[in-house]
């Protein structure tokens, strides 16, 4: 019993009968039933935002991040240029449009047949948040750029693009990646896609170059025909070569003084195949065996690789010194060339103007099994060559004219003095001393 004379605890009494006390047990209840309710709400609202809504994550490292962002950049354009077309939206209707309102500018740098470059410039989503319509369907993309990871391949900040949508419109993903690889493929159809080697990985190097036809290449005859054979023999005889255990590879060597049409044969072989070409530069300071290595095995499917120029990366004086420019040595060159990783197809050009400064060891075969010297012009070529800029007038005379100075003249010599006398054919008869000097 207490003074009171009641039952109830001391304690009890004095806290019950304290009005301040009630009032902070009423509030800290309802703080604690407002942190449930709380909680509960933003559990409810993820679970239904899991449930409504669908997400695709694409990194850079993934070749469909730049189909992505061109083709976005594409539909922002058509959009544009339909709108442009249309009468003026409302206000209103201003306001609720999906377009992007931040951009990043993508250059491409394009090298001409006469050297020259042009720079071209592409407005594409930037980092932030972009509200985008696909049919039906509105999409959130958000492309987040990492102030930490850098992306080795691109040299660029590793990104990652995020696209939301509704869960019952999840089949967009789908649908706009498709349509992003047919609009990739479709600036490609009729290009040749030129790589070169950035770090391990290879890159596109400039836009895709429209195809070289083997008809505009003149070389001695038989010569073009022979390479074409050759390849396509090679590429029907895949099972001949699982069959008996040997790699599916092939070498070419073309040599021959400069300016005689190596390089612009392979890329002609390549259009007429469909193929794209991957150079690499065996000089180059940051490459290392083990990044050829990686390289050589990771070569983009239909692709030829070419190594241009292989005497001068890999010369006597090179060999001896191995710490000379890049860090590929010799036999680390060999190794990868004879990499047994790969099952894939394998077709290797080198080119050279010096055959006679190369290791026996680089052009054995199974390294090398097909060599076309690509000379100065034949008397036949010259002919091809005046006839291709001028037609057959005038053809007979430069040709005698060529023959009775009796001198070593390339094919890059006379498209010199052609581009030079442009439907001038009698200027180029004129000038022709010139093209020696
Ligand atoms: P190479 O690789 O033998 O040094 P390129 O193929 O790079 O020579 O030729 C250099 C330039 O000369 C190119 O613009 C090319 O179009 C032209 N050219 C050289 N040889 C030929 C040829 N045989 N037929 C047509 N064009 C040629």
């Amino acid at each position: 019993m207490n003074e009171a004379g009641t039952n109830e605890p001391f304690l009890g009494q004095l806290l019950g009968d304290n009005p301040y006390f009630s009032a902070g047990f009423g509030l800290m209840a309802l703080g604690a039933g407002l942190t449930v309710a709380r909680r509960g709400f933003l559990q409810a609202s993820q679970l239904t935002r899991r449930w409504l809504i669908c997400d695709l994550e694409i990194a850079s490292k993934d070749a469909s991040y730049d189909w992505f962002l061109d083709f976005m950049a594409k539909q922002q354009r058509n959009r544009h240029s339909e709108a442009s077309k249309m009468s003026k939206p409302s206000f209103l209707g201003r306001i609720l449009k999906p377009q992007t309102r931040s951009f990043a500018v993508e250059t491409t740098y394009k090298q001409h047949a006469n050297g020259s470059i042009t720079a071209s410039f592409e407005l594409v989503p930037g980092p932030g948040r972009h509200l985008v319509k696909w049919n039906d369907a509105y999409i959130l993309m958000t492309r987040e750029r990492s102030e930490r990871l850098m992306d080795n391949s691109r040299n660029k900040p590793f990104e990652t693009l995020k696209l939301q949508t509704l869960y019952t419109h999840k089949y967009v993903f789908n649908e706009m990646l498709k349509a992003a690889q047919q609009s990739a493929q479709q600036r490609q159809s009729g290009k040749t896609v030129m790589y070169t080697s950035l770090g391990p990985e290879w890159r596109q190097f400039g836009l895709p170059r429209r195809k070289r036809s083997l008809d505009s290449v003149i070389l001695a005859s038989g010569v073009k025909e022979r390479l074409l054979g050759d390849i396509e023999s090679f590429l029907d005889s895949q099972k001949w070569y699982s069959d008996r255990g040997v790699p599916y590879r092939r070498g070419y060597l073309l040599y021959g003084p400069p300016g005689s049409g190596k390089t612009s044969v392979i890329q002609a072989l390549a259009g007429e195949l469909d193929y794209n070409i991957c150079i690499l530069n065996l000089a180059e300071v940051t490459l290392t065996d083990d990044r050829l290595n990686h390289l050589l095995n990771n070569v983009p499917p239909r692709s030829f690789l070419l190594l241009e120029d292989v005497d001068s990366a890999f010369n006597e004086a090179r060999k001896k010194n191995a710490e000379f420019g890049s860090g590929v040595t010799f036999s680390g060159l060999l190794n990868s060339l004879d990499g047994v990783t790969s099952a894939e197809e394998r077709i290797v050009f080198m080119t050279t103007n010096h055959p006679e400064r190369l290791d026996p060891a680089l052009i054995r075969p199974g390294r090398v099994d097909f060599k076309a010297l690509i000379d100065n012009a034949t008397p036949n070529q010259v002919k091809n060559m005046f006839q291709q800029f001028y037609g057959p007038e005038y053809a007979e005379e430069f040709v005698e004219l060529v023959l009775k100075r009796n001198i070593p003249v390339s094919t890059a010599q006379l498209q010199g003095l052609f581009i030079f006398h442009k439907g001038d054919p009698k200027g180029a008869i004129a000038s022709f001393e010139s093209i020696t000097e």
